[in-house]
């Protein structure tokens, strides 16, 4: 399951891919094995896909832990040690390497010479520049033609990447926020946007926590609560304990609600984030009997 002690060997995801990242927003069903999606745990590499018919299980490690797992048919490959689980069309960030996005309408490179000078038979440069189509220009000279087209690469993942956070409002508050505050603690989100009324085109970014121990999921909570700029919607949030839940209806029949927390943020600019969790538990054999009201039909037995 989720474990959240492994951030020690986690290596930023460019240097481990080896080149720039570019962040879109893409259904689960649509995520490939070696993407980085979000965790409770933080950004994790995927290695292994489950696919059911309604939900898609993301499995993978921090990125710059072994990828390529050696193959034991005996089952003993090392399991991915997080795994986050999402409703096959829900759209969630995803992180994935610049080399496999095509042309980009309006950007094309141009790197360039820097100071050539002509000496008889030969040409001597001092480095090169780096530049595209749209306007962007590099700001250093580079020491080779390759340094220069990375630096272009580059500028294409950022142009991409600020396509996406157009794209959900709330995808670039928590972006931002998490660069403001480096230590706010992960979490599984996936977005989408409001269609209708005043706040229509914004975006909403919600991260179900029940993955986590619920001390766990209050402490996500209560680090969020204090991002600077988020105003609390306290209609919307609570924090029920166990005991005052009682029994609720699911569609693995009647169980008991230990604890169902919710968090509910507007952004300045019309975005929302929530965080939630509940917690649930099977009824005893008598409390499934005391349940059932009398003359109603019970329905199919989970
Ligand atoms: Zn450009």
């Amino acid at each position: 399951m989720t474990d959240t002690s492994c951030e020690q060997s986690t290596r930023p995801l460019d240097q481990v891919l080896g080149q720039p990242v570019v962040t879109i927003l893409t259904r689960a069903d649509e995520v490939e094995l070696g993407d980085a999606v979000d965790s409770p745990a933080g950004i994790i590499r995927v290695r292994e896909i489950v696919q059911r018919p309604q939900y898609w299980t993301l499995a993978g490690d921090p990125p710059g832990q072994a990828f390529h797992v050696a193959f034991h048919p005996k089952g003993e490959s090392p399991a991915p040690r997080t795994q986050v689980i999402h409703r096959r069309n829900s759209t969630i960030r995803v992180r994935r390497g610049v080399s496999h996005f095509g042309r980009l309408t309006g950007h094309s490179k141009h790197v360039t010479s820097h100071n050539p000078v002509k000496r008889g038979m030969y040409t001597l440069v001092d480095g090169y520049n780096s530049a595209c189509s749209c306007g962007w220009k590099s700001s250093t000279v580079h020491k080779s033609k390759h340094r220069a087209g990375e630096a272009w690469l580059g500028h294409k993942a950022g142009q991409l990447t600020e396509s996406t956070y157009a794209a959900n409002s709330a995808l670039l508050l928590i972006a931002t926020a998490e660069v403001v505050h480096p230590q706010l603690p992960p979490a599984p989100w996936y977005f989408t946007n409001i269609t209708s009324g005043s706040r229509h085109g914004h975006g909403i970014a919600t991260a179900d926590l029940r993955d986590l121990p619920a001390d766990q999921a209050r402490a996500v909570l209560a680090a969020w609560r204090q991002v600077p700029g988020l105003t609390v919607d306290e209609a919307y949030s609570w924090d029920r304990d166990e005991g005052a839940g009682g029994i609720v209806h699911t569609l693995r029949g009647p169980r008991r609600r230990l604890a169902d927390m919710r968090l509910s943020l507007d952004g300045e600019r019309g975005e929302r984030l929530i965080l939630q969790a509940a917690y649930e538990t099977d009824l005893t054999a008598e409390e499934v009997a005391a349940s059932k009201a009398p003359g109603l039909d019970s329905g199919p037995d989970w």
